[in-house]
């Protein structure tokens, strides 16, 4: 393969005395402030590769000590499996070192749906301020900063879907009880949920984050919420941010919150889908004008071409679990189908377009296949991995798809080359093991525990049905 960027965390430069200094002088100036508002305490997440957000918390009078030091963290996170399982390679490395997990003090902020607590991402680093080769935010920094040299930005933003279950209080019971009654996108639903869904909106503005949308989305006691596009690195803190104060706000009334792919086997599933736009000096690469081939720029095609021929490996970043794959099912808007179309909701990659007008600010492709059990900041880095292959190629999209695919004969499939995404977790992990653009962008040491990861995941689920699959899964991210 050839190596048309520089994909290593390496490209991010160590902390050194002087950065230490600046981020500790900043988290001082945020003490008074944060205290004003209540704050008591300030939690720092990182996600690991399973897509669980891990916390590290101090009282607030230590976060500079904080910002410039860290708070020690196990190597082993690197290998955690979604249920705490360690999925170590036998050798009995896990327990041995320690990490230092960094928060971002430029984004410090209350934490919405809590009393006293402010949160912050988090990078991880060495004890001796070298960034580690497995953190995914750094990672996705990494990327980006080689997409600059090219003169190319990012917009991104994630989209979450989600149900409200009722809380009976008994950690044995794990059934999910749909707490938002009334019909998909039902005015109905939003009125037996407006008290929790006032809250939510108002909890979100605390903590500082732009919502664009709410709405009952179609399965049982699902809400879908969207937020503005960022950069890519503030759009997976963004994710993980609303996720916890989504969780808050649902404790304080009594419920249950799950991002699950597929809550109950039957019907829709919470997808996590992933917008991206790209800019070149304030223009959209994504919107060509009306004389563009397919509407896109040059650029913004094979950026695209890229991100779709690579779509089979990223499902094991981006779908990573066995309960993602009852998610994939046809005709249920997840985008099983690897292709792309204008607007099309049964394509993996849907090109949206906005309205005539709009167009040259709003359009972007919606990566539809990826669910919020992802790893958000790994699943930006993939897709930047595989748009910058694209790039580098100067690849083209095929002919857009302007039907439900499940409606094609397998002939007309054929002829027209549109394939099935990945079915199962064990075809996701296939296409990632020979897929070297995607393996190079993440990086070997965290290739190797994505494998590791969902190697041991398709271990513990041998043999068992989607309903116990369902079951396990449905309160654990
Ligand atoms: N719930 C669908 C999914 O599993 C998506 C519905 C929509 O297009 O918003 O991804
Ligand atoms: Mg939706």
């Amino acid at each position: 393969m050839r190596t048309p960027y520089d994909a290593s965390v390496e490209h991010v430069a160590d902390l050194d005395q002087t950065e230490r200094d600046a981020r500790a002088a900043t988290a001082s100036t945020l003490l008074a402030p944060l205290a004003e508002r209540g704050v008591v305490g300030v939690a720092t997440t990182f996600v690991d590769n399973s897509g669980v957000a891990r916390v590290k918390a101090v009282p607030l009078s230590r976060l500079p000590h904080l910002a410039a030091w860290g708070a020690g963290s196990s190597v082993s996170f690197d290998r955690f499996r979604f249920d705490d399982w360690i999925a170590g390679d036998g050798a009995g490395r896990e327990a041995v070192g320690d990490l230092r997990v960094m928060p971002d003090v430029g984004r410090v902020v209350p934490l919405g749906g809590t009393s006293g607590w402010a949160w912050a991402p988090a990078d991880r680093y060495q004890q001796d301020g070298t960034p580690h080769d497995q953190c995914g935010r750094l990672l996705l920094a990494s990327l980006l900063g080689t997409l600059a040299t090219q003169g190319i930005t990012v917009k991104a933003a994630v989209e979450l879907e989600w149900v409200v279950s009722h809380d009976v209080g008994d950690d044995s019971d794990d059934d999910f009880r749909p707490a938002a009654r009334g019909p998909a996108y039902g005015m109905a639903r939003l009125v037996d949920a407006s008290d929790y869904a006032a809250d939510l909106l108002a909890a979100l503005a605390d903590s500082g984050v732009v919502v664009e949308q709410f709405h009952p989305e179609y399965a049982p006691g699902q809400l879908e919420l969207s937020v503005a596009a960022e950069d890519p690195v503030s759009a997976a803190d963004t994710s993980v941010l609303v996720r916890s104060v989504i969780a808050a706000v649902g404790v304080r009334h009594g419920l249950r919150t799950s991002f699950s792919p597929k809550v109950a086997v039957p019907g829709v599933g919470n997808g996590g889908h992933v917008h991206l736009s790209l800019w070149r000096d304030g223009t959209n690469l994504m919107s060509g004008g009306p004389d563009a081939r397919l509407g896109l720029t040059a650029d913004g095609e094979a950026f695209a071409a890229g991100v779709l021929q690579h779509l089979p490996a990223l499902m094991a970043v981006g779908a990573p679990g066995v309960t993602s794959y009852l998610r994939h099912v046809p005709s249920h808007w997840a985008g099983t189908y690897a292709c792309w179309g204008l607007e099309n909701r049964e394509a993996a990659v849907r090109m949206v377009t906005g309205s005539p007008g709009a167009t040259s600010s709003v359009a972007n492709v919606e990566v539809k296949c990826f669910d919020l059990h992802a790893n958000p900041y790994l699943v930006l880095a993939g897709l930047i991995g595989a748009g910058l292959s694209g790039l580098a190629a100067g690849a083209s999209l095929p002919d857009p798809v302007d039907v439900d695919p499940a409606v094609l004969s397998s002939d007309e499939l054929q002829s027209r080359g549109i394939k099935r995404l990945p079915q199962s977790l064990r075809e996701a992990v296939d296409a990632f093991a020979t897929d070297a653009v995607v393996q190079y962008a993440l990086g070997a040491a965290l290739s190797a525990s994505v494998v590791a990861l969902r190697e041991s995941e398709l271990e513990l689920f041998d043999g068992q049905s989607d309903e116990t699959v369902a079951a396990v899964t449905r309160w654990q991210r």
